[in-house]
């Protein structure tokens, strides 16, 4: 390992310091600034999860927690740079999906090519569900869904029934 890459979000974050005698690479992206406060939800850091959402926005389909978004289309290369996300990041911060964000960022023994954060995997993650009726062949569906479209919860059975049943009768419920 020669790359630390850090990600903070929590009250009054710290710039981390290696040990220069390991000639360690340092990339840190905090949600906020070394004197101001952090903001988070009962369910944990806004921040991080568009983090992870941009990590997995095309093996997603590109889509977005927020209706309407277009962020996925911010991430169309075969890398996701530090440009990248902070792109995505801001383009959260401006359509005000999330708040009390100021990105600060520490690079350090960082070069152009070491500002890849990591492969933009393009091939879908989805999970395939057929609904077979006994003694019929003929009357099987099959649907996909996404992770993402489990909402925030992946444990949540009830969430991914809904979203099936939706797709198999073809209406919202
Ligand atoms: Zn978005």
């Amino acid at each position: 390992m020669n790359k630390v890459i850090v990600f903070l979000d929590c009250c009054y974050p710290e710039y981390v310091h290696l040990d220069p005698t390991l000639s360690l690479k340092l990339m840190q992206l905090n949600a906020t600034g070394q004197s101001e406060e952090a903001h988070a939800s009962i369910s944990g850091s806004q921040f991080l999860k568009y983090v992870m959402q941009a990590f997995t926005s095309r093996a997603n389909g590109g889509t977005c927690k927020d209706l309407d978004c277009k962020c996925g289309e911010l991430l169309n290369g075969d890398f996701i740079t530090l440009d990248d996300l902070r792109s995505y990041i801001n383009t959260h911060i401006k359509s005000k999906s999330l708040t009390g964000i100021l990105l600060h960022q520490q690079l350090h023994n960082i070069n152009e090519k070491d500002i890849i954060l990591c492969f933009n995997y393009k091939h879908p993650v989805k999970f395939e569900f057929t609904l077979a009726w006994l003694g019929s062949l003929e009357l099987t569906v099959t649907a996909c869904v996404f992770p993402e479209e489990f909402k925030d919860d992946f444990t949540q059975l009830k969430q991914l029934k809904h979203v099936l049943t939706s797709k198999f009768m073809g209406e919202t419920i």
